[in-house]
Order: C-alpha cells, then sequence, then structure tokens
C-alpha cells in the first residue's frame, strides 16, 4: 500500500522499519478470516487489516484516540493474521511500535496504568512472584463468592519429580527456566530434563537468566524487554561458549520471543552478534526431542485419549506446528479432534487479566472444542494456555512432557 510517513518520524529505525512492513500490505483482508477477535466481535478495526490502517494513520500524523488505543490493546498478539498473509506482513513488529506510539501520546486512566505497572512489576521477577502465589495458595480457601475467579487462577502445587542421573549424559543443553513457570509449574522443566536424560542429553539452566521479556514488549515497555533479553545473553553466552548445544525452551511464548532476540538487538552494537547466536540456537522442547529416537519412547501412553491445544507460538512455527503431537502419537497416546485449532485460547500473556472478557470467551470456546472427544487430559505447550485453561477446566491441563515422564 502507499504510505507517507510523517516527517518527524520518517527517519527513525521505527518509523523506516514501519513503512517497510506497510508498503507490503495489499489491504487485501485475507487475514480477517483467522483473526479471533474479528471472528468474535465482528469490527473491522478489531481485525488486522483494520488495526493495520489505524497504525499507518497514526504513523502518517493522525492523532490516536482512546478509541485507536484500545483496538490495539484488543489484538492478542497470536500472530494467527502472518500465518494466513499471503505478502508476508511481518505484523507483529508492526503492531510493537504501533502501539508504543499511540500509548505515548494517548494516556491510560489511572487504574489501568497501575494493573500495568504492577504487572510489570511482578510477573517478570521469579521471587516476587513466588511469593505472591505462596500468599495467594494460602488464602485460597478463603477466596469465595465474588473472589471465587480469582481463586481458580491460583494454580495448585505440583509433585517434585525425580533429579534424573547426569553422570551418562554426553550431551549438554541450556534451558529458560524463566519468571512465573519455577514456582507455577516447576514439573514442565523437571519433566524436561528426565526425558531428555533417557537421550543422554543433560539440561542445565544459568540462575542469572530470568523472565524473557515478552510481557514488557506486549505492554510497550521496550527499554525494560531490550534488557531482559541483554540479561538472558549475558548469563547464557559463558556455556554457550562453553559449547551448549541448544537453548531449550519448555514455554512456547518465551521461545518465540527469544527467537526475536537477534531482531530485537540487531541495531545494539554490543549485542547484535550475540543476540543473533543466540537466536539461532534457540529450539522448542518439541524440536529437540522430535529429533530423538522416538521409538525410544514405547508405547507408554496406551492408548489414553489426550487433547492437544497447540499454543498460537507454535502454530506460527510451520516446522513445529504437528511436532508435540506426533511425539504423543509415537508414544501411543491417541489425540482426539480438536476443531478450530488455530484460534487462540485467550491467555495471550497478560492479556487474559486486561481484557478479561474477550479472554473468557475464547477459553469457553477453546475448552468446549478441547473436550469434544472426551478427553481424559488437555495438554499443551506453553505455561499462559496451560494455567488459563486448567483455572476454568474440569479436565486438567498439563504441559505434554509430563504425560512422558510420568509414565517412565
Ligand atoms: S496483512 Fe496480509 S492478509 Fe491482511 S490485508 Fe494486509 S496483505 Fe492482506
Ligand atoms: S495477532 Fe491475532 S488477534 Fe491480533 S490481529 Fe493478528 S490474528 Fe488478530
Amino acid at each position: 500500500m502507499q504510505t507517507s510517513i510523517s516527517e518527524h518520524l520518517r527517519d527513525t529505525a521505527d518509523g523506516k522499519e514501519a513503512n517497510r512492513i506497510l508498503r507490503a500490505c495489499t489491504h487485501c483482508g485475507f487475514c480477517t478470516a483467522t483473526c479471533p477477535t474479528y471472528q468474535l466481535l465482528g469490527d473491522e478495526r478489531d481485525s488486522p487489516r483494520g488495526r493495520i490502517y489505524l497504525m499507518k494513520q497514526v504513523l502518517e500524523g493522525a492523532t490516536p484516540s482512546a478509541s485507536t488505543q484500545l483496538h490495539l490493546d484488543r489484538c492478542l498478539t497470536c500472530r494467527m493474521c502472518e500465518t494466513t498473509c499471503p505478502s508476508g506482513v511481518e505484523y507483529a513488529k508492526l503492531l510493537d511500535i504501533g502501539r508504543e506510539l499511540v500509548d505515548a501520546q494517548v494516556p491510560r486512566p489511572a487504574g489501568a496504568r497501575l494493573t500495568r505497572w504492577g504487572l510489570r512489576q511482578v510477573l517478570p521477577y521469579r521471587r516476587r512472584f513466588g511469593l505472591l502465589l505462596a500468599l495467594g495458595r494460602l488464602a485460597r480457601p478463603l477466596l469465595r463468592g465474588p473472589l471465587t475467579p480469582l481463586r481458580h487462577r491460583i494454580p495448585p502445587r505440583q509433585p517434585t519429580l525425580a533429579e534424573p542421573d547426569r553422570t551418562q549424559l554426553t550431551r549438554r543443553m541450556l534451558v529458560l527456566d524463566g519468571c512465573v513457570q519455577p514456582s507455577a509449574t516447576p514439573a514442565t522443566n523437571a519433566a524436561a530434563a528426565q526425558v531428555l536424560a533417557r537421550f543422554g542429553i543433560e539440561l542445565i539452566t544459568a540462575p542469572q537468566a530470568g523472565c524473557c521479556g515478552a510481557l514488557s514488549r506486549h505492554l510497550s515497555a521496550r527499554a525494560e524487554a531490550d534488557a531482559f533479553a541483554r540479561a538472558n545473553i549475558d548469563a547464557w553466552w559463558p556455556h554457550i561458549e562453553a559449547g551448549a548445544e541448544a537453548i531449550v525452551m519448555t514455554a512456547s511464548g518465551c521461545g518465540a520471543e527469544v527467537a526475536e532476540y537477534g531482531y530485537i538487538l540487531r541495531h545494539d552494537p554490543e549485542y547484535a552478534d550475540k543476540a543473533a547466536r543466540v537466536s539461532a540456537l534457540t529450539r522448542d522442547l518439541s524440536d529437540v526431542l522430535g529429533a530423538e529416537d522416538l521409538r525410544r519412547l514405547g508405547n507408554i501412553g496406551r492408548g489414553r485419549k489426550i487433547a492437544y491445544h497447540p499454543p498460537c507460538t507454535l502454530q506460527n512455527a510451520p516446522a513445529l506446528q504437528d511436532r508435540v503431537a506426533s511425539i504423543l502419537g509415537h508414544a501411543g497416546f491417541q489425540l482426539t479432534a480438536v476443531a478450530d485449532r488455530h484460534l487462540c485460547c485467550g491467555s495471550a500473556g497478560s492479556y487474559s487479566i486486561l481484557q478479561a472478557d474477550i479472554s473468557n470467551q475464547l477459553r469457553r470456546d477453546k475448552l468446549a472444542a478441547l473436550g469434544a472427544g472426551q478427553p481424559e487430559l488437555i495438554v499443551t505447550a506453553n505455561i499462559g494456555c496451560q494455567l488459563h485453561l486448567d483455572s476454568a477446566s474440569t479436565v486438567p491441563v498439563h504441559h505434554w512432557i509430563e504425560l512422558l515422564a510420568d509414565a517412565g
């Protein structure tokens, strides 16, 4: 499409990048067919094409309004539109730029500012979140009446898994512990360590590595998100130099962010090369395990009926779309058919808190689709989806890797 970026943005890095992305869009509207918010709300401004148009107007000098901000806020950043777009429009990169521009010009009400600040102060910090979760678990029995939904949001404690015997392991990979996962779902990385150990792979963590930065980035706090990226690179670098084969992501949402470090820090002279190397080494757990001889898993599933929810962050990576399902199939699990698997479950980082109504509708639809085949369990590959679905599901929701460890 034709663009005319405003004079004060035209020569900035963001202005040039936004212009490049906008020019690729032909306004064809194919993307609207797979956009969850457009399907739900039916408003062009809640579609990718509509949001692109809103951002174009702002980039061309129009003053954004609270309505512009609302329609951008309602985007899940699920990137399903990118998967559908025949012109390769990099919508998510444009959205990061557009949201920041709009947020700089449209002040949010005090309550919204406080909520967003609070999320950024707690969720990315392992100890702070762990403390809050511990308090929440203590208070859980008292959360009744109108506070019942909050009670359901507090994940129960997971059983501790045995550490694998590391003495015979010849291959070494880093794994990201992240921010929320160590206290909310510690079984995920414990199970990953157990399962990969059977294939001779030792998972190691860099204690200084923490939040991937995605939450801050989606809340328009770019400097903070970039700082998380740099801190992770610093923490991993000695291990990379020592020969770590890969950086394994057990939460696909974090994996999508770390895979972009090379792009995010491309203009940083000190970090650009290291960031590109980190992104190149980043692999989803399903990619790592899927490359091994899966016959060695045996028939541990014994035909148990499982419903799998592929997170958007895996669906957007074509090579990984069916990897988890394939691994579980090899391990003898029977996967039920799930309708509309491309639609987001509504978790989307802090979206489930900031856009609760849309998020809850998407979750309701997703749980209905997942439950249709009457599975014994639901599994997914991202902590956000796992906790969001589990908080309203009558069927237990787990990370898929737990199934392989439990049965081992
Ligand atoms: S983003 Fe892609 S699919 Fe959507 S209107 Fe633009 S070119 Fe068409
Ligand atoms: S990222 Fe998802 S919610 Fe946002 S415009 Fe694209 S398809 Fe719609």
